[in-house]
């Protein structure tokens, strides 16, 4: 692993036993949600077998109703370690309250700010002053300026291992989720060093784009993407619309492989 070497010269930053920013592109997926052991684990089989190197999951869901499901809180916690320990894959969640920075930081492997949180300061500051990995995700309508300033917050703490996430931002267009802004990840190269990778599903909002959004972030330039990926997603309680069936993961993993190299 250590041999890897660092694309153009940019940081790194290590996630189980993948190098994100590396010259191998990085997959993270799995559930929007933690809800049962059966669901958690066997959607982490899946992407383990697919050959994806971390599995995510929010047991902490930011909502947009408040009567919509919340996330299973700490309880999920216990699953995800399960699913860690038979899969072998490290473990990607979101914070989203000061309070828990130091639960979640002891039991998963790296912390998500979400898109509603990137100017969160406060939440910012307390994970900036871990040491664990951090997936900081742009705010919905966040310039790339107010992107790396949050990034800032976060290497101002001393905690340097942070990768930026393009996950799409609010424009005119309702035909789709959000707009995957893939110009802004050419230019957070050109003016970081940080890894930066993509989030194809909620830009898309809709399973069938996921796969051409993720190609085309791997064309792009990007170290990597977290993609949505559930074992049922009919049955999924949080964005089943935009899952990604886990027996389409091997497909994606296959056609990422030529994306990823011909750029
Ligand atoms: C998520 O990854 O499940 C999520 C809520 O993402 P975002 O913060 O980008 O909306
Ligand atoms: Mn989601």
């Amino acid at each position: 692993q250590a041999a890897k070497a660092a694309r153009d010269g940019g940081s790194m930053v290590k996630l189980g036993e993948a190098l994100i920013g590396s010259e191998e592109f990085t997959v993270i997926a799995g559930p929007c949600s933690v809800e049962t052991q059966s669901q958690l684990s066997k959607t982490a089989r899946a992407v383990q077998q697919a050959g994806a190197h971390a599995l995510r999951g929010g047991v902490f869901k930011p909502r947009t109703s408040p009567y919509a499901f919340q996330g299973l809180g700490r309880a999920g916690l216990d699953l995800a370690q399960v699913a860690r320990e038979e899969t072998g894959l490290p473990f990607v969640t979101e914070v989203v309250d000061v309070r828990d920075v130091e639960i979640l930081a002891e039991n998963v492997d790296m912390l998500q700010i979400g898109a509603r949180n990137m100017q969160n300061y406060a939440l910012l500051r307390e994970v900036g002053a871990t040491r664990i990995p951090v997936l900081l995700k742009r705010g919905l309508a966040a310039t790339i300026d107010e992107t790396l300033m949050a990034a800032e917050y976060l290497l101002d703490g001393g905690n340097s291992q942070v990768v930026l996430c393009e996950r799409g931002i609010r424009a005119f267009e309702s035909g789709y989720r959000f707009a995957l802004d893939l110009t802004a990840v050419t230019v957070f190269r050109e003016r970081t060093h940080l890894p930066v990778i993509v989030d194809p599903s909620h830009a898309a909002g809709a399973t069938d784009r996921v796969i051409p959004l993720a190609l085309a972030a791997a064309a792009c330039g990007a170290d990597g993407i977290i993609v949505e990926s559930h074992c049922d997603p009919a049955s999924a309680l949080c964005d089943g619309k935009q899952a990604l069936p886990v027996e389409d993961l091997p497909e994606l993993m296959q056609r990422l492989r030529f994306a990823a190299t011909a750029g």
